[in-house]
C-alpha cells in the first residue's frame, strides 16, 4: 500500500545525540488555585534528572521510592519548578537551532495534560518569552553573527489541528488540505509561509496567532485542550567558500500538542476502546505510532491522523527531536502526572534515523564570474 509509510532500516553509525528521542520533564509550580484547594505537591525533582512521584511525598519521603516500580523516573533533564525558560530552551531546543543552521531537521513537542504548562513553555507571555521566541532570538542572533544579511531567509508558518481539520493560524479561514510532496513530505495547500526578519515581529505574529486558535465551544475565551499548534520555521541559508558558496536548509518544528487527558495508552486493545470515546483521535494516533516506534514495527501508521501525518518527519525520520513532558506537581492531578511520566518513559526508547545535513554546493551567479569560468572552461578544451 504506497500510502502508508514503511519505515525504511536506519543506518546505523552517524547518529546525532545518540540517536534517539531526548525527553525532559518540567514540573510547573502548584498554582494558588491549587492551594486554595489545599492541594500538596506530590512530585519531586532531584538532581536534575531524577522524578519522584508519591502520594505526600515529605522531604525525607522520597529517597524511599526508589525501590517503588513506576514511582521514579530517570529523563535525560527534569527542570525543578523555579526553572526559567531560558534554561529550559538552552536545555532542550539550542542545539537543534545550531543543527538547523547546518542544514539538519529538528523538532521539539510539549506533552502533558490541560494546565500542566505546555503553551507556558512554548508560547510564554511577552514578559517572559517561552521556547518558540527563544528559538527565533537565537536563530537571528546566531545569522547575523555569522553571515551578510541578504545571505539568508527566514521563514515561519503556524497551524492548528483541531478536530481533525488543519487551519493556518497566520491566516485564518478554510480549512488546508493535506498532500504529500516528495521532496518536502507533507504540506499544508495554502499555507501561509511569513518571511520574518526579526525575533520581536515573531513575537507579536505568535501571540495573534494564538489569539486564532479554536477556542472551548462552553468558555469563549479559553482556548481549547484539543487544540494542537504547530510552528515551522524554515531556514534557507548561504556559506561562502572562495570559489563556490554552499547552502543550506532547515527546519525547526515546535509543537504545543492537545491537553493528553485520558488519551494516553500505551496499549493497542486501550486505544481501540478509546476510538469509541469522544477522544482526540490525532492524540491517540500518535500514541499508536510512538507504541510502534517503540517496539520497533516496520509499519508506523502515520496516515491515521493529521497530526501524525505532519509530525512523520519530526518522529520517524532524519530529525532530532526533543520532547518537554509537562507536570503539575498537585496531589489532585496524581493520575495525569503518572500517565504523563509512564509515556515520557517510554518515549526516551524512540530512535531516530540518522540526520543527514541538507546542503547544496553553488557556483557564483554574476555574469562577470560566469564569464570567468567560461573563459577556464574554453581554455581546458583547446
Ligand atoms: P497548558 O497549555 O498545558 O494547558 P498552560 O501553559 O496554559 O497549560 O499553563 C496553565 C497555567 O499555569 C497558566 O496560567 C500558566 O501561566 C501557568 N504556568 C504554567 N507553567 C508555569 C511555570 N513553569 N511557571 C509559572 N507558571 C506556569
Ligand atoms: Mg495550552
Amino acid at each position: 500500500d504506497d500510502l502508508e509509510t514503511v519505515m525504511e532500516e536506519g543506518e546505523p553509525g552517524s547518529y546525532t545525540r545518540g540517536g534517539r528521542i531526548m525527553v525532559y520533564v518540567r514540573m510547573r509550580p502548584l498554582s494558588k488555585s491549587e492551594k486554595d484547594a489545599g492541594a500538596r505537591s506530590c512530585v519531586r525533582v532531584v538532581n536534575k534528572q531524577d522524578v519522584y512521584l508519591a502520594e505526600f511525598a515529605s522531604e525525607t519521603d522520597y529517597l524511599r521510592l526508589k525501590r517503588l516500580k513506576g514511582r521514579h523516573f530517570v529523563f535525560d533533564a527534569a527542570f525543578p519548578d523555579a526553572t526559567g525558560q531560558q534554561e529550559v530552551y538552552n536545555t532542550s531546543t539550542a542545539d537543534l537551532v545550531e543543527g538547523v543552521l547546518q542544514g539538519r531537521n529538528g523538532s521539539v513537542f510539549c506533552y502533558g495534560a490541560t494546565g500542566a504548562g505546555k503553551t507556558h513553555t512554548m508560547l510564554g507571555s511577552t514578559h517572559n518569552p517561552g521556547v518558540m521566541v527563544l528559538a527565533f532570538k537565537d536563530l537571528f542572533a546566531k545569522l547575523r553573527q555569522h553571515s551578510r544579511e541578504g545571505d539568508y531567509v527566514v521563514r515561519l508558518s503556524y497551524l492548528e489541528v483541531y478536530n481533525e481539520s488543519v487551519r493556518d493560524l497566520l491566516s485564518p479561514g478554510r480549512p488546508l488540505i493535506l498532500r504529500e510532496d516528495s521532496k518536502q513530505g507533507t504540506v499544508a495547500a495554502g499555507l501561509t509561509h511569513y518571511q520574518a526578519y526579526s525575533a520581536d515581529e515573531v513575537m507579536a505574529l505568535l501571540h495573534q496567532g494564538n489569539q486564532n486558535r479554536t477556542t472551548e465551544p462552553t468558555r469563549v475565551n479559553e482556548t481549547s485542550s484539543r487544540s494542537h499548534a504547530i510552528l515551522q520555521v524554515a531556514v534557507e541559508y548561504k556559506v561562502h567558500h572562495e570559489s563556490h558558496y554552499v547552502c543550506r536548509t532547515g527546519k525547526l518544528s515546535l509543537i504545543d500538542l492537545a491537553g493528553s487527558e485520558r488519551a494516553l495508552a500505551t496499549d493497542q486493545r486501550t486505544i481501540r476502546s478509546l476510538e469509541g470515546a469522544n477522544i482526540n483521535r490525532s492524540l491517540l494516533a500518535l500514541s499508536s505510532c510512538i507504541n510502534a516506534l517503540v517496539e520497533g514495527k516496520r509499519h508506523i501508521p502515520f496516515r491515521n491522523s493529521k497530526l501524525t501525518q505532519l509530525l512523520k518527519d519530526s518522529l520517524g525520520g532524519a530529525c532530532q527531536t526533543s520532547m518537554i513532558a509537562n507536570i503539575s506537581p498537585s496531589n489532585l492531578s496524581f493520575g495525569e502526572t503518572q500517565n504523563t511520566l509512564h509515556w515520557a518513559d517510554r518515549a526516551k526508547q524512540i530512535r531516530t534515523k540518522a540526520c543527514e545535513a541538507n546542503e547544496e554546493v553553488q557556483v557564483p551567479e554574476s555574469e562577470s564570474e560566469q564569464a570567468k569560468l567560461l573563459l577556464e572552461v574554453q581554455k581546458e578544451n583547446q
